[in-house]
């Protein structure tokens, strides 16, 4: 198929986050829909990933949450993002896992904020089912211990419906949010987040 016109004519730059749940897409949507937009893309579950595997400090506080499914707290989660974009992320961004929670999502929100909160949450809409079969494939293809265990799976989607998707109300509420069906070829996902986008008022 062709594909969507991005919205390069958005007055300023687009700050949009993804919110769905694990194996929905978002790190496939994520590096695209930036790169159309211009703006940098983040995904805090691989800048996590990358701790860990370095080593670090952070890495050391992070891997066993990341391991068995929980979230990492949301201080040390504000600050990891603010951190990593730079300059503060005003000037548009993609993020991918994050917020996950409310509090993380007010946190940005709050005047003071080191990162500003987003013009636009797309939800990235998929059954149950459809998240398992692509974690069972995404195990094998990328080695995620966190993919592997059917337990750990299960208390992922558990800790998404209990802590991120009350962001969905929260956004709904705030007149910013777009849901997407994710259940559908990649290029299709990408072609809907960019129609919602160009659909942003101030985007021509
Ligand atoms: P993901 O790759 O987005 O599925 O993230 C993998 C893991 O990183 C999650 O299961 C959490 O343990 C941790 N993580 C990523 N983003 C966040 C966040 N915004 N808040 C708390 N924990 C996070």
């Amino acid at each position: 198929m062709t594909a969507a016109p991005a919205a390069t004519c958005h007055a300023g730059r687009v700050r949009l986050v993804l919110v769905g749940p694990p194996g929905s897409g978002k790190g496939t949507q994520g590096p695209v829909v930036a790169e159309r937009l211009g703006v940098p893309y983040l995904s805090t579950g691989d800048l996590l990933r990358a701790q860990v595997a370095a080593d670090t400090e952070l890495g050391k506080r992070v891997a066993e949450l990341i391991d068995a499914g929980e979230l990492v707290p949301d201080d040390l989660m504000v600050a990891v993002v603010a951190d990593a974009l730079d300059p503060k992320g005003a000037d548009g961004y993609v993020l991918d896992g994050f917020p996950r929670t409310l509090p993380q999502a007010e946190v940005i929100e709050r005047p003071d904020s080191p990162l500003p909160g987003p013009d636009v949450a797309v939800h990235i809409d998929i059954p149950n089912r459809v998240v398992h079969e692509r974690l069972a494939g995404r195990a094998h293809a990328e080695g995620r211990a966190d993919d592997a265990d059917p337990e750990v799976i299960d208390r992922r989607l558990e800790v998404y419906a209990e802590e991120t998707e009350p962001l969905l109300d929260h956004y709904r509420d705030l007149g910013v949010l777009v849901t997407v069906d994710g259940d559908k070829e990649p290029e299709d996902v990408t072609a809907a987040i960019l129609d919602a986008v160009a659909a942003l008022p101030g985007a021509s």
